[in-house]
């Protein structure tokens, strides 16, 4: 661990990451120190140090100093595991994101060729081509995946890397549907089961930016079945918490309402976790409503059982505060 930090901050300076994200140093001083205004806070007087040759930084405005991984931390609000994750994903971008292009290719072919996981998705609810297409929603039968992408000249070192093969060659994904998760139109993760270096819970991004009321929903088929019955503005916490990213992303623009659409549970869980997590939404200045559905249904069900995007828009409309 200490040693895989080491080497991470060694292959990734602290200033080269800084002006990948454009910050520019105003004059430099002595023994490779530079100075410029803090990323982390407005100013108009440049108080932020960066020191090259110890790779740290300290800001005189807002008192506060360190590492890459801190940096990281303050400016993306993410825990040291995160921000450690955050940087490790970044550094493996470019090779992974073909590589997982490559595999949501695969498995969406697969999908098509297996009448089980058409099957499947019927069942649960989701009937348009378009859509599945449109999402790039795929199915892993197991036990091709390695041979297809080592034909395609991946070792197999990096399969193991990103996840997608055991240490044995064993493909990591059976008889699983597989839902690409995409940040800036690159492939960052692939859900049904998380793979690699990604974070466990990212939205859908970008889907709902122009929004300005969000329907948030729990799982991917939740998600699903609405886009399919017209509700675009729906996205994913895949779960019933938001990270700090997340809830940020949920706050620009700011003022949005955000729609609930969890579980109703007979044992409250579900209620529960909405509650929590209006309150959470409110305090981040954000208006959250909570969609009553009927009992024991998640939007998922609800719409398989034949619900339509009328009985939809009605729990809208009663969606209380
Ligand atoms: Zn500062």
């Amino acid at each position: 661990m200490e040693e895989d930090l080491e080497r991470l901050k060694q292959r990734l300076p602290l200033l080269e990451y800084l002006q990948q994200r454009h910050w520019t140093p105003c004059r430099t001083g002595p023994s490779q120190e530079f100075v410029g205004l803090c990323p982390l806070h407005p100013e108009t007087r440049p108080s932020f140090y960066v020191n090259a040759r110890k790779n740290l930084f300290y800001c005189h405005g807002c008192g506060r100093g360190g590492d890459l991984i801190r940096f990281v931390e303050l400016s993306q609000h993410l825990s040291f595991r995160q921000s450690l994750a955050y940087l490790q994903q970044r550094m493996a971008a470019p090779n992974d994101a073909r590589l997982l292009e490559q595999t949501a290719a695969f498995y969406q072919l697969q999908l098509h060729r297996h009448g089980e996981a058409i099957q499947y998705l019927v069942g649960r609810g989701l009937r348009d081509p378009a859509l599945i297409e449109e999402l790039g929603i795929g199915y892993a039968p197991g036990g091709s995946l390695h041979r297809h992408l080592a034909a395609l000249g991946y070792s197999f070192e990096s399969l193991w890397r990103a996840g997608l093969i055991s240490r044995q060659g064993h493909d990591r994904f059976w008889r699983r549907i597989l839902f690409p998760c995409r940040e800036h139109g690159q492939i960052v993760n692939l859900y049904g089961r998380s793979v690699g270096n990604a974070f466990p819970h990212q939205l859908l991004p970008e889907t709902v930016r122009h929004f300005s009321s969000v329907i948030l929903v729990e799982g991917l088929f939740d998600l699903a079945v609405l886009w399919q019955a017209g509700f675009r503005n729906t996205t994913c916490a895949i779960g019933t918490h938001l990270t700090p990213p997340q809830l940020a992303q949920l706050g620009d623009p700011p003022g949005r309402c955000v729609y609930l659409a969890f579980d109703h549970d007979a044992n409250q869980a579900g209620q529960r976790a909405s509650l929590q997590l209006a309150r959470q939404l409110q305090s981040a200045g954000l208006a959250a409503r909570l969609v009553p559905l009927p009992p024991g249904h998640d939007p998922n069900s609800y719409f398989a059982a034949g619900a339509t995007a009328a009985d939809f828009t009605l729990c809208l409309e009663r969606a209380q505060p």
